[in-house]
């Protein structure tokens, strides 16, 4: 199973993820995650990305893509994976859809998280006092919302126009999110 997982910072992708990703056995390839394991290894794309994370800005699209090429180079994403917090522009959906061709490993699934915004805010509210993450101070999580508003939902209208799209109502808890996934994507499901 190939699933690119959309949704708002705070719709939850994270947490789904790691349950798909046992659900599933496939790998759980997180941008954000491959990020913040360069910045506290102290790299040097960590130290360049760094400061642009805690401010909620997005990190440049070679950058992005270049880890991606190296992730998706290893071997253990040849039987699926969950791709998380990719793609998060336009430029971004159109490298991975050429990625994934050249690769060989079309996408099955974008699953898009719904969630309303007043009910993001609070989710990473929570999360920043349960996790303490740079970027959940109010002014970056501000920041993340507009970029995800004005870059990343146009990608969710691109996988909608090519009939790629399957939207998940986000409210609820983990265990009936999870389960509205597993039914959107259950093999009987065709989205075309
Ligand atoms: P996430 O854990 O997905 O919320 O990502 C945390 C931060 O990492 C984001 O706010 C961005 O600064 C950066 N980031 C993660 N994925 C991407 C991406 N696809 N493009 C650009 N920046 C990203």
């Amino acid at each position: 199973m190939r699933l690119v997982l959309l949704g708002a910072p705070g719709s939850g992708k994270g947490t789904q993820a790691s349950r798909l990703k046992e659900h599933l056995q496939v790998p759980h390839v997180s941008t954000g995650d491959l990020l913040r394991a360069e910045v506290a290894a102290g790299s040097k794309l960590g130290l360049e990305a760094k400061g642009i994370m805690a401010a909620g800005n997005l990190v440049s699209d070679e950058i992005l893509l270049g880890m991606l090429e190296d992730r998706f180079s290893r071997p253990d994403t040849g039987g699926g994976f969950i791709l998380d917090g990719y793609p998060r522009n336009l430029a971004q959906a159109d490298a991975l859809g050429r990625l994934l061709q050249r690769i060989g490993q079309p996408m099955d699934f974008a699953v898009q998280l719904d969630v309303p915004t007043e009910l993001l805010v609070e989710r990473i509210a929570g999360r920043a006092q349960a996790e303490g993450r740079a970027d959940d101070n109010p002014e970056s999580v501000r920041k993340r919302l507009d970029i995800y508003t004005s870059q990343t939902a146009p990608v969710i209208e691109f996988y909608r126009q090519h009939g790629q799209l399957t939207v998940v109502d986000g409210v609820g808890s983990l265990d009936e999110v999870f389960t509205r996934i597993i039914e959107a994507i259950a093999p009987s499901r065709d989205v075309g």
